[in-house]
């Protein structure tokens, strides 16, 4: 390890302590740790890792539907908003496939499966051009309201991929769900983005909105906001990995 690694891992380490005091805290940390964290950030960094979001659905499409009513598409955009927020903050270059509540095909495009077509395609370009790692941010549902927990899906073919999503697996059981004995789940071409994309990329189903307890969680802002700073957190861990391999 350099002296540049090992300094950019302390200020790593520093601003990641007070990050996690700040979201787990709410807002009590305040203005001090804030101050702390952008003159931390402010010192260079050669290269800024790269990071594509994915909010799933948006717009016409909802995805699944709480057992209270919510549509998954809101829940998604919420945590990938966090998500860029505290990434940013990282020093991650961070692109959206979207940022408000609508479907991201080309404009003039009718029809449903045209459009849908459309979105998927936009939506690829935006991880094929992110050079670091991609996530998809997904609510599960199943017929049996029994199951819950996050899961991490990666294409069989992503080596990238694979070590994102267990990273990521790791930290929800870590922080978030220490019962949570779900594996990291290996797909072929029934995920679109995981498929077709060549980024290190994950689809990360953050828990079932078919179970009543924990969509009752994913329906507050603060549970949102610790999943997207555990997903930050399988983030940092894929990319530590990443420069230790390098
Ligand atoms: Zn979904």
């Amino acid at each position: 390890m350099n002296s540049k690694i090992i300094k950019r891992t302390a200020a790593c380490c520093g601003i990641f302590l007070l990050l996690a005091g700040m979201v787990w805290a709410g807002d009590a940390a305040g203005k001090k740790a804030q101050e702390r964290i952008s003159a931390a950030v402010s010192s260079p960094i050669a290269e800024r890792p790269q990071v594509a979001l994915d909010a799933g659905h948006g717009g016409m499409d909802g995805g699944c539907v709480s057992v209270n009513g919510t549509a998954e598409k809101g829940i998604n955009l919420d945590i990938a908003l966090t998500e860029r927020e505290l990434l940013t903050i990282m020093g991650w270059e961070v692109t959206m496939t979207r940022e408000d509540d609508r479907s991201v095909y080309d404009e003039g495009v009718t029809g449903l499966a045209k459009q849908k077509q459309s979105d998927m395609k936009n939506r690829l370009a935006v991880f094929d051009s992110c050079k670091g790692a991609a996530v998809s941010i997904h609510q599960n549902q199943f017929t049996d309201s029994r199951y819950s927990g996050a899961q991490m899906f990666y294409s069989r073919r992503n080596s990238g991929g694979e070590r994102l999503a267990a990273a990521m697996q790791r930290q929800f059981v870590q922080l978030l769900q220490p019962e949570n004995e779900r594996e990291t789940k290996p797909v072929d071409d029934e995920l679109f983005l995981l498929d077709k994309t060549d980024t290190p990329a994950v689809m990360a189903e953050c828990g079932f909105l078919s179970n009543p307890e924990e969509a009752a969680k994913l329906e507050t802002p603060e549970y949102r906001r610790q999943v997207a700073f555990t997903i930050m957190t399988g983030m940092l861990g894929y990319y530590a990995g990443s420069i230790h391999n390098s």
